[in-house]
């Protein structure tokens, strides 16, 4: 019998793991075994585990509190913003290590696939996702592919709820964080370390952006699903 569910569902979520690649070198992921089925009689016995890590590893969410002081903190994000409509823009053909997603690139997108709608999420897929297995690649000296800042300008006018990507950040350090400070600073969020955008459409998803809820959280490590009508 096939499910009466009408959705087809996507996990663009990695798997927590102590070997993930992670923005400082050190993944700072913790799985503790704290008990250990330990049986007592009559009694059923439990695993019991402790999780410790960096609010920023793994697929995770940057609220805008992240680097402006007074604005939204993760549980202060709205859940109309983090369900969203979701854009995939490919730009996986074109990027390396060095790349820089442009505004013309966008333009591109949106003469094939029509203009991205106010109160999107919108994903850049570089294709650097296929270097996650191999974290000093993966990392890479901080040279992965980014966005520019005039893209998350155009965004902006967009009014999209947010931007995610599949790389370690949208931006490479030393080049002042625009994007980061463009979106944080006009209340998006962003998403890091996006997995399996490969199997999105460039429009028609849904995606559920949900970070665990910390309060005063500025980043929080996430589970980011989509799905797509049957
Ligand atoms: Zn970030």
């Amino acid at each position: 019998m096939s499910s009466p569910f009408p959705y087809t569902s996507f996990d663009l979520t990695h798997t927590l793991e102590e070997t993930i690649p992670s923005w400082n070198g050190s993944c700072g992921f913790h799985q503790v075994t704290k008990l250990d089925y330990t049986p007592k009689e009559n009694e059923i016995s439990f695993r019991v585990q402790q999780l410790k890590m960096h609010a920023g590893i793994g697929t995770h969410l940057d609220a805008p509190a992240h680097c402006n002081l007074g604005t939204l903190s993760i549980e202060q994000l709205s859940l109309n913003h983090l369900i969203a409509p979701c854009v995939m823009i490919d730009l996986s053909v074109a990027a390396h290590e060095r790349y820089t997603a442009s505004v013309e690139e966008v333009q591109t997108f949106e003469k094939a696939h029509g203009m991205i709608d106010p109160g999107s999420f919108v994903i850049i897929r570089t294709g650097w996702e296929r270097f996650w297995k191999e974290p000093e690649r993966y990392h890479n000296n901080y040279l992965f592919p980014a966005v520019s800042a005039e893209v998350a300008s155009l965004l902006l006018e967009r009014n999209v709820v947010g931007l995610g990507i599949d790389t370690l950040s949208p931006d490479r350090p030393g080049e002042g964080f625009p994007v980061h400070a463009t979106l944080l600073g006009a209340n998006k969020y962003i998403v890091e370390n996006i997995a399996n955008s490969a199997l999105l459409p460039p429009k028609g998803s849904i995606t559920f952006a949900l970070p665990i809820k910390t309060h005063r959280g500025t980043e929080a490590p996430m589970r980011l699903v989509a799905l797509i009508k049957k």
